[in-house]
C-alpha cells in the first residue's frame, strides 16, 4: 500500500548509510566503520522487483564482500514506496519454457553465500517485503522493520510456492505451523504480527533505524532462535499426520484439481520437513513443475490482467474533494476507501443515522486495512458527514450512491445545477440504470459518467467507469485516475444494460433459479458451480447481493436487453414480496442466520448439463459484451470478471476459458442447450470474431 507507507514516511529521509544515488539494481558503499551497506534500487522502476539480473547483481557484490569481509553488511531498498515486491515475474515466461531449475539453483547458491557470510548480515524493511524480496530478507541474520513493514509469501496466488529458500527458511525462523500457514495462504504479516511471530527481530522508527543497526552490530540484540515448534516436527509421523491435516484445510478452499500449488508446498514440507539440503533442492523442483502448470500460467496471466488495470488508474485526476450522496452500504464505503486513500469526503443522506453508522464503519474499514490509530484518526478527520450539502460546494467530484430509483437520481441531478464547481464531474453508482439516461438532468453531460463499483467496496477492487454518449475523455480519464487514487480498478466500459459486470452475472443467477424450479436443489446448484472454481454459488451470490437488488437488476436487464434472457422465477418475487431478502434479512434462498452457507452436495444425480446451463450463458453474454463495444476486449472482460467477481481465476477468466476450451465447441454446446432448453441459450453472433 504505496499510500500508507508514504504517509509513514512523510518526508522522512530513508536512512541509506553512505549510499550516494546512482544506477542500480545494488548500489553500496562501506562505511566509516566497515559495515558494508548494499540498497537495492532497480532503475526504471517505483518499487523494486527481484530478476535475474538483481540476484547476478548482488552474487557479485557478495563475493567482493567474502573477500574483504566487512565488520557488517545492511541490506535495504532505496525505495520509497518499499523493500520489494517480489519476483520479476515478466521473467517466469521466458524460465517456463528454458532453464528454470539452472536459474533457481543458481539464485539459491547467491543466497546460500548471503547466508554464510561470515559477519552479521541485517536487513532493515520499510514497506513490503514479498515473495523473493522476503527470501532474501530471511536469508539474512537479522530483520529490523521500520512501522508498515509487512513481510509475505504470496507465491500461491501465483499457482507457486515460494522458489528461493522461503520453503525452508520461514519455518525455521517462526515454527512450521506458522511459517506454512503464511505460505499456504499468501496473507501478509504486518508490521505487528512480523515482530510477534519473529520475522522481524526489532521494529523502530525510521528515524532510529541506525542506531538499531549499531546495537545489532554490537550485539545486543539477539536473533530469533529456531523456534520449538520446528523441532517438534523433525520427527515424521507429527509432520505426516500436521500436513494431512492442512491438506484437508487446504482442500476446502482451494482443490488440489485446481490449485496444485498449495499441495505441492504441503507435500514438500510432509517429506522433506527435516532435511533442508533435500528440501532445497524438492524446492527447485517443485517450483519449476508448477511453473509450466496450467493454473499458474492462467493466475500469472490473472496478474498481468490486474496490472493492466492498474495501468488505465495511473495520471492525476485533479480531485481533491469528493462529496458523496447516499450514505447506505456503497456510499459509506466509498467515502471510507476515499477518505483513507487521503482525499477530503463529505457524505450526504437524509438519514442522519444513515450517517453516524458511515462514521463507525469507516473506523471498522481502518481496522480491517490495519491502519493504525494516527492513520485512522487522519482518515476519520477527512470523512465529514454533510446532511446540508456544504461539501458540494468544494466537490471536484460528486458520487452518487443513493437509492435505484431514476426519479430520486434524477431529482438529486437537478438540485446540483449552480452549486458545483466548474470543472466538477459528477458520477453515478447505479448498477441498472442508463447513464445516458440519467445524464438528462446532469449539471453537465461531458462531466457526467457512471462509476460503478461492487458491493463491499472495500473488498472488491474491480470499478466499471461507464462513459455516456457525452462523457468527455478527460472525464473517463480522470474518474480512472481517481480509481487509481484510492486503490481500485478502473474498467473502462460502455454504458449498456448491466454494463459488463452485472450483464454477465445475471443469465447465471437467473438460470439457477429456473433450475430450482425445474426441482434441482439450491446446493446442487451451488455445488456445481463451486466445484467448476466459482467462489460462490449462484444462489449464495443471489442471496448474497440481496434479492431486491438482484431482482432490480434482473427485470432492468430483461426489458432493455435484445438478446433472450432466462425468465425471472415466481419463487424470487414471492422472497422479495416476504421480505427475504436474502444474507442482509437473515434469509433468502438460504437461512443466513447460523452464518454463511456452505454447500457441498452430491452431484450424483444432478443434471448432466447443470454445470454448462450454468457457465456457458456468461460466456455467451461475453461474446455479446464485445459484439456491441461495451467492453474493449476479451482481456478486459476476464480482467472485470476476475476482480469484480473472483471469477474462477485458475482458468484464466471466462473468455480465456472459452478459448481453452474451443469457441466451436463453446458454440455447438450452446446450439444443443437452445434445442433442449430455449432460445436463451442461442449462441450470440459475437462468437465469429473468434474464428
Ligand atoms: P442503500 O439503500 O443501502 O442506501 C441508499 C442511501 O441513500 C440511503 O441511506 C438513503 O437514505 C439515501 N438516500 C436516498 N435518497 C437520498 C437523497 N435524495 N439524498 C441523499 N441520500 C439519499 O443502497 P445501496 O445498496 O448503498 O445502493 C446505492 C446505489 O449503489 C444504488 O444506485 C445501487 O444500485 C448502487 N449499487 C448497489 C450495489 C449493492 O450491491 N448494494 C452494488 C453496486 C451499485
Amino acid at each position: 500500500m504505496t499510500g500508507r507507507v508514504l504517509s509513514h514516511l512523510g518526508e522522512t529521509k530513508l536512512e541509506l548509510g553512505p549510499v550516494e544515488p546512482g544506477p542500480g539494481p545494488w548500489r553500496n558503499a562501506r562505511d566509516a566503520d566497515n559495515v558494508l551497506w548494499l540498497v537495492l534500487d532497480v532503475d526504471g522502476s517505483s518499487m523494486n522487483t527481484i530478476s535475474e539480473e538483481v540476484i547476478r547483481a548482488l552474487d557479485s557484490a557478495l563475493q567482493d564482500a567474502g573477500a574483504d569481509l566487512p565488520k557488517a553488511v545492511v541490506i535495504r531498498s532505496g525505495k520509497v514506496a518499499g523493500f520489494a515486491a517480489g519476483a520479476d515475474i515478466t521473467g517466469f515466461e521466458k524460465m517456463s519454457s528454458t532453464g528454470a531449475t539452472e536459474m533457481l539453483q543458481e539464485a539459491h547458491r547467491v543466497l546460500d553465500r548471503l547466508e554464510a557470510l561470515d559477519c552479521p548480515t541485517i536487513c532493515v524493511v520499510h514497506g513490503a517485503a514479498l515473495g523473493a524480496g522476503f527470501e532474501i530478507a530471511l536469508a539474512c541474520d537479522y530483520r529490523i522493520a521500520t512501522p508498515g513493514a509487512s513481510f509475505g509469501l504470496p507465491e500461491v496466488q501465483l499457482g507457486l510456492h515460494p522458489g528461493l529458500g522461503g520453503t525452508f527458511r520461514l519455518p525455521a525462523l517462526i515454527g512450521p505451523t506458522e511459517a506454512m500457514q503464511l505460505m499456504l495462504t499468501g496473507k501478509t504479516a504486518h508490521t505487528k504480527r512480523a515482530k510477534s511471530l519473529g520475522i522481524a527481530d526489532l521494529v523502530v522508527e525510521e528515524r532510529h533505524a541506525a542506531a538499531a543497526i549499531a546495537s545489532v552490530i554490537g550485539g545486543e540484540v539477539k536473533p530469533a532462535a529456531s523456534g520449538f515448534t520446528a523441532r517438534a516436527f523433525g520427527f515424521d509421523p507429527a509432520r505426516s499426520l500436521a500436513a494431512r491435516k492442512m491438506r484437508s484445510e487446504t482442500e476446502k478452499k482451494a482443490p488440489a484439481k485446481h490449485y496444485p500449488a498449495p499441495h505441492a508446498l504441503i507435500d514438500l514440507w510432509e517429506e522433506y520437513g527435516d532435511d533442508r539440503d533435500r528440501l532445497q533442492k524438492a524446492e527447485t523442483d517443485s517450483f519449476a513443475l508448477l511453473l509450466r502448470s496450467e493454473a499458474s500460467r492462467n493466475l500469472r496471466r490473472a496478474f498481468f490482467l490486474r496490472q493492466g488495470l492498474k495501468d488505465a488508474g495511473r495520471g492525476e485526476d485533479g480531485i481533491t474533494h469528493v462529496h458523496v450522496i447516499g450514505a447506505g452500504s456503497m456510499g459509506t464505503e466509498i467515502a471510507a476507501m476515499a477518505a483513507i486513500r487521503g482525499k477530503q469526503v463529505s457524505l450526504g443522506d437524509l438519514s442522519e443515522e444513515a450517517l453516524g453508522q458511515a462514521v463507525k464503519r469507516t473506523a471498522e474499514i481502518c481496522t480491517d486495512k490495519h491502519l493504525d490509530s494516527l492513520e485512522t484518526r487522519d482518515a476519520l478527520d477527512r470523512l465529514m458527514p454533510d446532511p446540508n450539502g456544504y461539501g458540494l460546494a468544494q466537490a471536484d467530484l460528486v458520487i452518487e450512491a443513493a437509492s435505484e430509483d431514476a426519479e430520486v437520481k434524477a431529482k438529486i441531478f437537478k438540485g446540483l445545477k449552480g452549486k458545483l464547481k466548474k470543472d466538477a464531474i459528477v458520477a453515478t453508482n447505479t448498477s441498472s440504470l442508463s447513464v445516458d439516461d440519467l445524464a438528462a438532468n446532469a449539471p453537465a453531460k461531458s462531466r457526467f459518467a457512471g462509476l460503478h463499483f461492487f458491493n463491499p467496496v472495500s473488498k472488491i477492487d474491480l470499478v466499471e467507469v461507464v462513459r455516456g454518449t457525452a462523457t468527455s475523455d478527460k472525464t473517463v480519464q480522470r474518474l480512472a485516475a481517481f480509481c487509481g487514487a484510492i486503490g481500485k480498478l478502473p474498467a473502462k466500459v460502455a454504458d449498456s444494460p448491466g454494463f459488463v459486470v452485472n450483464r454477465m452475472l445475471v443469465p447465471y443467477m437467473l438460470e439457477a433459479m429456473v433450475l430450482m424450479d425445474e426441482g434441482v436443489s439450491k446446493e446442487v446448484i451451488d455445488t456445481a458451480a463451486l466445484r467448476f472454481g466459482m467462489p460462490m454459488g449462484p444462489v449464495t451470490l443471489a442471496d448474497q447481493v440481496g434479492l431486491d437488488i438482484g431482482l432490480h437488476v434482473a427485470e432492468s436487464l430483461s426489458e432493455s436487453l435484445e438478446t433472450k434472457m432466462p425468465p425471472i422465477s415466481d419463487d424470487l418475487k414471492r422472497r422479495v414480496e416476504g421480505g427475504d431478502l436474502g444474507k442482509k434479512a437473515g434469509k433468502g434462498f438460504y437461512d443466513w442466520s447460523k452464518g454463511t452457507p456452505h454447500p457441498d452436495a452430491d452431484l450424483e444425480d444432478a443434471p448432466d448439463d447443470l454445470r454448462d446451463r450454468l457457465i456457458l450463458p456468461m460466456l455467451n453474454a461475453g461474446a455479446e459484451v464485445l459484439r456491441r463495444n461495451v467492453a474493449r476486449s476479451a482481456d478486459q472482460i476476464d480482467a472485470a470478471m476476475i476482480f469484480g467477481t473472483g471469477w474462477a481465476p485458475f482458468r484464466g477468466g471466462p473468455m480465456c476459458y472459452a478459448q481453452t476450451r474451443g469457441v466451436d465447441d463453446v458454440v455447438r454446446r450452446l446450439r444443443e442447450l437452445e434445442t433442449a432448453h430455449g432460445a436463451r441459450f442461442a449462441p450470440d453472433d459475437g462468437w465469429s470474431r473468434f474464428a
